[in-house]
């Protein structure tokens, strides 16, 4: 049972509410019970391809109704991070996909094609299955010339039903490598997407819960930014890995629905 100072929620959604597509309990349920204490929500995720409306199709197929507003990714993230430090009109390269590129059109970012990625002022990178060696150099030189460097999600592999593939960091490395230059990462573990998360949702801090399964994106993210923590057994990390983290966890469930209560 969730103690009454928590106002809203941030549910990972990979091994919280899915695994491989296949749900975990009764999601219906589980939201309604969410509902009825009053709690808001939103689901942050580091996947930087797909859109907040592809997310909701889902959800709404799984019995969940949420609106684009509750679905935060790392590609909102970064484009929410490069808004701090850049007006709208900048020119942007992106390597990346839908998922990336319309909240960077929301912020008023003009997307560069690769033909005119040197007149580029910001370069960010995410996970994007059209990524090829043009790109790379285009970002590599803009990058190695002091452009700002930006990339969504620092995962190194993704998950699919053949198993794991390279992911955004695995991709991004390529520039890093290239160039020696780390660049501003939005996803978990860092602040970006909790921060847009919480700024989504109106809460502080300190009334805000953070749902995870995995300790090293989800709970040190949620810590990062003062945020209780709750880890689910129903993904990556495991409980005995949860009792020896620090700084130690709010909540450890068996999975969302035994957490919600
Ligand atoms: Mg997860």
């Amino acid at each position: 049972m969730l103690p009454s100072h928590i106002q809203s929620l941030i549910i990972d959604m990979d091994g919280v509410i899915w695994r491989a597509d296949v749900p975990i309990g009764n999601l219906a349920a589980i939201f309604d019970r969410i509902r009825a204490r009053g709690l808001k929500f939103v689901f942050a995720t580091n996947n930087s391809t797909k859109t907040s409306s592809q997310y909701v199709a889902r959800l709404t197929e799984l019995g969940v109704d949420a609106e684009p507003w509750q679905v935060v990714t790392s590609s909102q993230a970064a484009a929410h991070a490069m808004a701090q430090k850049f007006p709208p009109g900048t020119k942007v390269f992106m390597i990346g996909e839908d998922g990336l590129r319309i909240p960077l059109e929301e912020r008023g970012f003009e997307i560069l094609s690769t033909e005119d990625a040197p007149r580029a002022q910001a370069v960010v990178m995410g996970l994007d299955r059209d990524v090829n060696f043009q790109k790379a150099v285009e970002a590599a030189l803009l990058v190695r010339r002091g452009i700002p460097f930006y990339a969504t999600n620092p995962d190194k592999t993704f998950p699919t039903p053949r198993g794991l593939i390279p992911g955004a960091g695995a991709w991004y490395s390529i520039v890093t490598t290239a160039t020696g230059v780390e660049p501003i990462v939005a996803g978990k573990p860092f602040p970006f997407l909790m921060d847009l998360s919480m700024e989504k949702l109106g809460t502080r801090n300190d009334e805000t819960l953070v749902i995870g399964d995995r300790l090293d994106t989800d709970i040190a993210a949620g810590q990062g930014v003062g945020c209780p923590t709750a880890l689910v057994l129903t993904g990556v990390s495991t409980r005995e890995q949860a009792e020896g983290w620090a700084p130690k966890i709010d909540f450890i469930a068996e999975d969302l629905a035994t957490l919600i209560g």
